[in-house]
């Protein structure tokens, strides 16, 4: 009936979350979903080498650069990029079906990626999560030290110029402390989910 269309269960909100590199946008994602189990984050695939604390199928799916080409070819992202010599994408049906069943869902990408799926999800929630400064981006960049010193380098060049970026998001969550980044950013999700008129 029509009064009960009033209640029914919309689709998800797609929820995009991008940053610079080591700027705390996995740890800060992962509070999030320990907070707020319903919201699903989508997989990435990736040609990049797994790090030696990542897990195959829960971080990224590891795939060759051919196999991402091809996937390219059949339509199966819904934005692809390539961030740092390595492609990165996230599947289309996945994300797709899950807003479809009414999940939200969140995507962890690069700011280009950002920029393509808002061409085609203005309704979309866009989160910008940027570091306290350069200097505590450098540091946390170093700390982790999975990258080659060249390759810190150019992270941090990029991570600068993303900066300058972060006026295209709707929100930014400074990560001084990741919980108190991580509850701003369901914060953020709440408000979006009460509001009386998405875009
Ligand atoms: P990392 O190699 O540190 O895991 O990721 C490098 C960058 O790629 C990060 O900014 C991350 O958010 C971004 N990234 C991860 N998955 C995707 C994706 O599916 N698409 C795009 N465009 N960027 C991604």
């Amino acid at each position: 009936s029509s009064e009960e269309k009033f209640f029914e269960r919309e689709k998800g909100i797609l929820i995009v979350i991008s940053g610079p590199s080591c700027a705390g946008k996995g740890t800060v994602c992962r509070i999030v979903r320990e907070n707020r189990p319903e919201i699903r984050l989508s997989i990435s695939e990736t040609t990049r080498s797994p790090r030696n604390y990542e897990v195959p199928g829960k971080d990224y799916f590891f795939v060759t650069k051919e196999e991402f080409k091809q996937r390219i070819e059949q339509g199966k992202y819904l934005e692809y990029a390539t961030v740092y010599d390595n492609y990165y994408g996230t599947p289309k049906d996945y994300v797709e079906n899950l807003l479809e069943e009414g999940y939200d869902v969140i995507l962890e990408i690069d700011i280009q990626g950002a920029a393509k799926v808002r061409e085609n999800y203005k309704e979309g929630i866009y989160i910008f999560i940027a570091p306290p400064s350069m200097k505590e981006l450098r540091r946390r960049i170093e700390m982790r030290g999975t990258e080659s010193a060249e390759q810190m380098e150019m992270r941090l060049s990029c991570a600068y110029d993303e900066m300058t970026n972060a006026d295209d998001y709707s929100y930014i969550v400074i990560n001084q402390d990741k919980n108190v980044a991580a509850h701003q950013v369901e914060s953020i999700i709440t408000a979006e989910k009460c509001r009386t008129e998405r875009l």
